[in-house]
């Protein structure tokens, strides 16, 4: 099938050497790799109970690309609280204890194509990949082994490092030598965030409607590319 191109913008040739051609892809994983059948949400509800002791389902908030720490700080704002060092520190460790209790393989949904995609993106020896995602590095690691996805969690950004995503985005970017490092490097994600995040470093994007937003949307944030979901671009051609 032919992905749905939005704001196309040509390939062009490459006349330099292997090392200036390499591509960084900076990953997603929520909406975009896998999704977790609310088991996010629930495993941030039980710790803001356990730390903060307030009751709150926390379905007033969006969960979609937003950060880990973005979301905390938000629903402290929200309680009339201002968490310290201590409390952020031990809400990530009860998250993720909770996260990992209640994420079965059976919540666990890798999305079409995303495995396929990642397999190529293995296969090809001038694309690196790292992580670029809302979730702590500790929940990221958690949602990958229960979806059996191989991605190295030493290697990118994470939600709990910085609350805004565009500079999350600019922390991958750096901890990878930078954009001038590559030939180009693509932010691949569900949200407007991430199209947005990609903007904010003069990265491309690749905007993939598996998450809650529709691709019409997705096509409405300016994003390089927008497909319906990642079984569209598994061939990688985009990356050319
Ligand atoms: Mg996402």
């Amino acid at each position: 099938m032919e992905p749905d191109a939005c704001l196309p913008r040509a390939a062009s040739v490459m006349s330099t050497t292997p090392a200036e051609r390499d591509v960084l892809v900076l990953l997603d994983i929520d909406g975009t790799l896998l999704t977790t059948d609310g088991a996010g949400r629930e495993a941030f509800a039980v710790a803001i109970r356990a730390v903060f002791g307030w009751e709150d389902d926390l379905e007033w908030v969006s969960f979609a690309g937003a950060t880990d720490l973005g979301l905390l700080h938000r629903i402290c704002r929200r309680h009339g609280w201002r968490p310290t060092r201590l409390e952020v520190a031990m809400f990530f460790e009860r998250m993720e204890r909770e996260l990992a209790a209640r994420l079965t393989r059976r919540r666990v949904r890798v999305l079409p194509g995303a495995r396929r995609f990642l397999a190529g993106l293995r296969r090809r020896s001038d694309v690196a990949v790292a992580l670029l995602t809302g979730n702590s590095r500790g929940g990221a690691r958690i949602k990958l082994e229960r979806a059996a996805l191989d991605l190295d969690v030493r290697r990118g950004a994470f939600g709990d490092e910085l609350a805004n995503r565009a500079r999350l985005a600019r922390m991958a970017l750096r901890r990878e030598g930078g954009l001038r490092r590559w030939r180009a490097v693509w932010v691949v994600g569900d949200t407007p965030a991430d199209v947005a995040a990609a903007k904010a470093i003069g990265a491309r994007s690749l905007a993939v409607a598996t998450g809650h937003h529709p691709i019409a949307e997705l096509c409405g944030t300016g994003a390089t590319l927008a497909v319906d979901r990642l079984s569209d671009v598994a061939d990688l051609a985009f990356l050319e």
